[in-house]
């Protein structure tokens, strides 16, 4: 095991921050889990990296941080409807989205072009266009660092909810995610009513829907709209879409009648985080080294050379000014190490 000291994770965080990792170890194996559980000599203090495009890193990172690179792809079961898939927390996730079109595995199209690795899907349940990990999630099994074995958790376990899980709570920094198992279709059922997907599906010409049309649909639109990180350091939506009740909602409509809003069931409604940001004025806003994009007021921004810890004090304003004019206490998707 090659331990490296006082490594700068600026190539490992989307946001592009300069922090420094105490200790440094890439996973390439999950044989190394126990034998790092085991190993007296490397710290407790445990952080694992993906792709970096969810974490804003606020200060040096204190003792060691695991990045996963466990790779595998494995079709273990299938009937005339569904296959099962096992994948390695490391694999890419658009990697994987890309094979299972190419197998013609239906269920992941609506997730094409997310940043970040599998292993990090479950975690906050990631979604885009009307679809969710959870969906397509089967099992996701983890090594636990206490219980020093390996657990698969069901899906029921996993206590997915509107980007969130069990990992995010419970088990947060409790475990390493080593595989995930997915159940695919290969009969599909096409999801294209959320957003710009029909949009582009009509203005591309599309006359036989297909998983791939689907994707590539999902492809064009993110590539248009959202702000690149190789170009300008972010971690996608830094505030989660707040759900509120409804007797609050319809106090706001009163005062905004014009404010966006999806109902979640009978009692709870979803606004966006988006519109009360801009709202408040800070669609575009340049702070010092970092600022809301001009064109997604979810997107913060690193402008060059930004700390973690000036974004997120630039966060935290937003969650105060955001409360104060509208009594919604937004919540933040990013991790904050
Ligand atoms: P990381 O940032 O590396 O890690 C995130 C958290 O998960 C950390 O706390 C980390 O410790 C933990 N973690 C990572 N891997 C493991 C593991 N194997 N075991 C245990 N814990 C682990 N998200 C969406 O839901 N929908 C979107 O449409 C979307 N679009 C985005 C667009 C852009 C441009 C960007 C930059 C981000 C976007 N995101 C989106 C957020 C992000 O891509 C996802 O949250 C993604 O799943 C993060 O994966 P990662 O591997 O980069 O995780
Ligand atoms: P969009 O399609 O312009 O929609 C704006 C917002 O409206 C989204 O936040 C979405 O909520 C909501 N919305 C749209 N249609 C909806 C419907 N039919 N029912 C319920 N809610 C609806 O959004 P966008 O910014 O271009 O993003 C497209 C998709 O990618 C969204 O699903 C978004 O969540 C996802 N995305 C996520 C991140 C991230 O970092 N988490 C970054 C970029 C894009 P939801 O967000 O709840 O879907």
């Amino acid at each position: 095991m090659q331990v490296q000291q006082n490594i700068s994770l600026l190539p490992y965080n989307t946001f592009g921050i300069d922090a420094k990792a105490e200790q440094l170890l890439v996973v390439t194996d999950k044989a190394q889990l126990a034998a790092i559980a085991n190993n007296s000599t490397l710290p407790k203090e445990k952080h694992i990296i993906g792709g970096g495009s969810n974490i804003l890193l606020t200060h040096d990172v204190p003792g060691l941080t695991l990045l996963n690179q466990l790779k595998g792809i494995e079709l273990i079961k299938e009937d005339d409807a569904h296959v099962w898939v096992q994948v390695a927390s490391g694999e890419v996730w658009h990697e994987f989205v890309l094979y299972a079109i190419d197998h013609d595995w239906g269920g992941v199209e609506n997730l094409s072009l997310i940043p970040g690795t599998v292993g990090a899907a479950p975690m906050q349940n990631i979604g885009a266009y009307g679809v969710e990990a959870k969906e397509v999630i089967e099992t996701v099994t983890a090594w636990h660092w206490e219980e020093q074995k390996f657990l698969t958790y069901t899906n029921e376990e996993c206590h997915f909810g509107y980007r969130d899980s069990i990992f995010k709570h419970e088990l947060k920094e409790k475990v390493f995610i080593t595989d995930v198992v997915f159940k695919l279709d290969k009969e599909h059922s096409f999801n294209t009513n959320y957003g710009a997907i029909q949009q582009e599906l009509d203005s591309a010409g599309v006359k036989e829907l297909s998983i791939k049309a689907i994707s590539n649909a999902v492809i064009a639109i993110r590539s248009s709209k959202l702000p690149n990180p190789k170009e300008i350091g972010n971690a996608g939506s830094f505030f989660k879409n707040p759900v509120i009740a409804k007797e609050h909602f319809e106090q706001l409509l009163q005062e905004h009648p014009e404010i966006p809003h999806y109902p979640v069931d009978d009692t709870n409604v979803k606004v966006l985080a988006g519109w009360l940001i801009e709202q408040c004025q800070f669609k575009g806003i340049k702070r010092g080294h970092t600022g809301v994009h001009e064109k997604q007021a979810l997107v913060l921004v690193n402008r060059g050379g930004a700390n973690g810890q000036e974004v997120w004090e630039l966060s935290e304003e937003i969650l105060q000014t955001v409360h104060s004019k509208f009594g919604i206490m937004l919540e933040r998707e990013v991790q904050i190490w």
